[in-house]
């Protein structure tokens, strides 16, 4: 009980159709079936058509895949998140192979490199388990066609090298890079997938990105309960609050927040092989 009464988020100004293209509902407090179903009806509410959750070890990817199962706008990624690479044994491998190849699961992610934590999280995966996991979820998702869906962290140069060759389709997710990454990323034809941080005030070469881009390789998510866009920032987020970066990017690109919605989910459709 801190005296500081915390930010509470509001849904910006209904605008549909919103796709959040990751998020993590386990975290967001939504667990059972019933859960997932009464925060999709705010997010329905507000907008929102659907969304991709994701896990970070194996039990949330457990939940993700639930949730995927028991909601018909709900779909799920799955891997271990790179900080707990160490955790990808023979039955985590086992266990992703059989959720990759689930038709609710549109994605194998997150995975790739963060070697912001290497340091200051006990426990983080070192950068040789990190570069062996990202290799073994590139060959799951090229197995299973599905897209990658990569998280980076302070691993430009390192990411950008593992990546380069890979013929599948890759998703940047919560895209923070400076704008030159921004633009090796698309003339390679990944998916820049922006968070709440395109509407902070300091992330100009973010808003660039977006409206530099070709108009298929841009998704909004959430990356809810973090990243909570402004005027919000630092409050609990969730998909019901995705209307406040997916109008930054229209106002970036310059055209009407209606159709940059509908181009934001035409791309999550697309990519994710899914009808909404
Ligand atoms: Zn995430």
């Amino acid at each position: 009980m801190g005296k500081r009464k915390r930010k509470v988020a509001e849904p910006a100004e209904y605008l549909t159709p919103l796709f959040d293209a990751h998020t993590h509902l386990a975290s967001c407090g939504a667990k059972t079936p019933e859960e997932v179903a009464a925060l999709m009806d705010r997010a329905a509410a507000a907008g929102v058509v659907g969304v991709c959750t994701v896990g970070d070890g194996m039990p949330e990817t457990e939940l993700a895949f639930t949730a995927a199962q028991s909601h018909p706008r709900v779909w799920a990624a799955v891997a271990i998140h790179p900080t707990r690479a160490a955790e990808l044994d023979d039955a985590a491998k086992a266990r992703l192979a059989e959720m990759a190849a689930d038709p609710r699961v549109v994605a194998i992610g997150e995975t790739g490199l963060d070697w912001y934590w290497l340091d200051s999280l006990d426990g983080c995966a070192s950068k040789e388990e990190q570069l062996a996991a990202l290799e073994w979820h590139k060959d799951l998702a090229a197995s299973v066609g599905k897209p990658l869906m990569i998280h980076n962290r302070d691993a430009d140069v390192d990411l950008m090298a593992a990546l380069d060759g890979y013929e599948g389709t890759a998703i940047l997710h919560c895209f923070s890079s400076p704008i030159e990454v921004a633009r090796q990323a698309l003339e390679r034809g990944y998916i820049l997938s922006f968070t709440g941080n395109v509407t902070f005030k300091r992330n100009e070469d973010l808003r660039q990105a977006v409206a530099e881009a070709p108009a298929g390789q841009l998704l909004v998510e959430t990356d809810a309960p973090y990243m909570t866009a402004e005027p919000f920032r630092g409050a609990r987020n969730e998909p019901t609050f995705i209307g406040w970066q997916a109008r930054a990017m229209a106002e970036a690109r310059g055209i009407p927040a209606e159709e940059m919605a509908r181009m934001l989910a035409d791309n999550a459709a697309r990519v994710y092989g899914i009808e909404l």
